[in-house]
């Protein structure tokens, strides 16, 4: 047995003693006297009795050896400016900024709220919280007072910090307007509002509630704060799911087994050493963020880098500047960033040293295989490493982990079942597990959960129950919600959404398949299939295209003889009962802020039904197209 698969092996079999072993990555005030309680399925527990703190792992253990070195590196493309803070310099900020939370009487178990853009505060805010032992509960700052306001509601903060403004493609955006928009809207008051004045945009201050960041951090500049060792199942933190199925769901998170959980996977998987520097591109409104921005290259001893700004400002060149800058070793990214950059110029992609990256990792949604293929030789070559998993896991549940061992990428597929992970796939209808080669079933998780998943939905034990365990049938599993097939080798391939399986006439239909084969078209940049209710077969197949090149649109026979040449690869490339019914061309697709396709919402217009909740789509002219090709 190759010693990955013995690592996973042992991960699930010796589960106790495996974790122990990781557990030692990270530091604990208390040891842990239980590794992992699952006496009350599927409710997991690790690490109990042990205390420990997030702050103290990601920056305070690290002053010892690597105080001077950088930690965290503020890069903005909107504002121009560009700040390295060391360990050290970081450990003053954050305890600058809980000393304000403390101030405000924030204390152990209390919600503060963080809406800011992508500026080195929102980083001083999280890992304040986590130093007093408070739940932060970070909000997108893309989203306006409503999607805003539901979420000051669930997680009723004590604080919120916010900031005047964040900064788009050089447009400034208010945030404040939004922010007391959404606190008149929501039944819940904060105490007080902590605004981060970058000059941007001037607004309002309510006397009494709101105060200037800027002001208390000088009153506090030489303040000290103590870690507050917390209990390994303590909430560092809580983050709604992207919303792109439905309702979003508020994931809670636990302190030590997310701890352990991102430690380990920073040699692990994504063979971050300390000192190195790691760049996801994400926002810390997104659980990607929360993990490869702040925690995980932090706790790893990493620098890390924080970019506000687009990929393409000032040109498409600017991330790979970064990495010949920063020499970054670990890059993260997502699919819909990449096709962002195919628009761009290649050339761009060669202009700069990036003999330092290790490699480009890629989540988020399904990565397309011309994608996949046009970044890798752009990139010289450079790996480029698919890795799927959830908010509500916190860290990948299948990858290629090259840190166990070498193994190669296959295209299409996000890789092998991550150790700590016993994946299961299971057929929908008996919930008999499918253990042969090459059936397709809905991806599932036998608990416990792994250290880092989510604890249970914020104050809503049931609905975590209810939502995630209780929907394969006769069997008691996690459900990922996604429809996947395994090969002879272990490879999964992700075949779409439980909800956007298709049935055509009794056959059953991926649409990320569909998608897949259609995008092979060379004229094809990005397409969403949906399932559309069909008197005479049940479903049929609909495809929503973005071409490449616009002018071969030209009028309604271009269309038409575009349109059949897609469909014509389908037929060649699934048989004909996946060939779309139509193929209708639009400029943009309706996506959710984090760049997910909100397939229901397509269907749902296709249907002439209501698309129901698009608190989280980011562009809603792209759902108006998609309304006037259908005519
Ligand atoms: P909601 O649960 O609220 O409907 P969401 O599922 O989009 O929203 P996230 O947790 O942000 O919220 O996304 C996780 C989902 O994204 C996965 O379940 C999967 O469908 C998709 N996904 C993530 N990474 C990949 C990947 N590498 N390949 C294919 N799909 C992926
Ligand atoms: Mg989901």
């Amino acid at each position: 047995m190759g010693s990955f698969a013995n690592f996973h092996k042992r991960s699930i079999e010796d589960r106790d003693s495996f974790w122990a072993e990781q557990a030692k990555t990270v530091d604990w005030e208390i040891q842990p006297q239980q590794i992992c309680d699952y006496s009350n399925p599927p409710f997991a527990k690790w690490f109990v009795g042990g205390t420990t703190n997030l702050c103290h792992n990601a920056v305070d253990r690290h002053l010892k050896d690597r105080g001077d070195q950088a930690a965290l590196i503020f890069v903005s493309t909107e504002t121009e400016q560009e700040k390295t803070y060391t360990y050290k310099e970081l450990h003053a900020e954050v305890q600058r900024m809980a000393a304000i939370l403390k101030d405000f009487g924030v204390v152990k178990g209390d919600r503060v709220l963080i809406y800011l853009p992508m500026i080195a505060e929102a980083s001083f805010a999280m890992l304040a919280c986590a130093r007093i032992g408070a739940i932060h509960s970070v909000v997108f700052g893309g989203f306006a007072s409503h999607s805003l306001a539901t979420r000051i509601e669930d997680a009723s903060p004590k604080v919120i910090i916010s900031a005047d403004a964040g900064s788009r493609g050089g447009k400034v955006v208010a945030y404040k307007p939004l922010l007391d928009e959404a606190i008149s809207l929501s039944s819940h008051k904060p105490k007080a509002v902590l605004m981060v004045d970058r000059h941007l945009s001037e607004f309002a201050k309510v006397a009494g509630r709101d105060f200037d960041y800027a002001q208390a951090r000088e009153k506090h500049f030489n303040t000290q704060v103590p870690c507050e060792w917390v209990e390994s199942t303590h909430p560092s933190y809580t983050l709604y799911t992207s919303g792109t199925t439905g309702k979003p769901k508020g994931v809670q998170r636990d302190t030590g087994g997310y701890a352990v959980a991102l430690a380990s996977s920073i040699p692990n998987i994504f063979q971050g050493k300390p000192g190195e520097t790691f760049f996801c591109t994400s926002d810390i409104g997104w659980v990607v963020g929360h993990s490869y921005i702040i925690y995980g290259p932090l706790i790893g001893g990493m620098a890390t880098i924080l970019y506000e700004g687009l990929p393409i400002r000032p040109d498409g060149g600017i991330w790979w500047s970064l990495v010949e800058k920063y020499k970054v070793s670990v890059m993260f990214s997502a699919p819909t960033a990449i096709r962002v950059l195919k628009k761009q110029d290649p050339a761009l992609l060669t202009k700069y040293n990036l003999s330092s990256l290790k490699a480009l990792f890629l989540a988020g949604e399904p990565l397309d295989e011309p994608t996949a293929k046009w970044i890798s030789e752009g990139l010289g070559g450079t790996p480029i490493i698919d890795n799927y998993w959830q908010t509500e896991t916190g860290w990948p549940i299948l990858t290629i982990c090259n840190g166990v061992e070498k193994a190669p990428s296959k295209f299409g597929s996000p890789g092998k079942a991550v150790y700590g992970y016993d994946v299961k796939l299971v057929d929908d209808q008996t919930g008999e597990e499918l253990a042969g080669a090459n059936q397709k079933g809905v991806l599932t998780i036998e608990g416990p959960l792994p250290p880092g998943n989510l604890q249970t939905v914020w104050g809503d034990d049931a609905r975590f129950v209810n939502t995630y365990w209780k929907t394969v049938p006769n069997r008691m599993l996690y459900s990922t919600f996604d429809w996947a097939v395994r090969d002879e080798d272990g490879y999964f391939f992700i075949l779409g959404r439980t909800d956007d399986v298709i049935n055509v006439a009794g056959h059953r239909l991926g649409t990320r398949e569909i998608e897949e084969s259609i995008s092979s078209h060379p004229n094809i940049a990005e397409v969403a299939v949906v399932g559309v209710a069909d008197q005479l077969k049940g479903q049929v197949a609909m495809a929503f295209a973005i071409a490449k090149d616009a002018s071969a649109l030209g009028d309604a026979a271009a269309r038409l003889k575009l349109e059949g040449e897609v469909m014509k690869v389908v037929d060649n490339q699934l048989g004909a009962v996946a060939r779309p019914s139509r193929v209708l061309f639009v400029s943009a697709l309706p996506k959710t802020r984090s760049g997910k396709l909100l397939r229901r919402a397509i269907q749902a217009i296709c249907e002439k039904r209501d698309p129901g909740d698009l608190t989280t789509m980011d562009d809603p002219l792209a759902l108006k197209q998609i309304q006037d090709v259908l005519g």
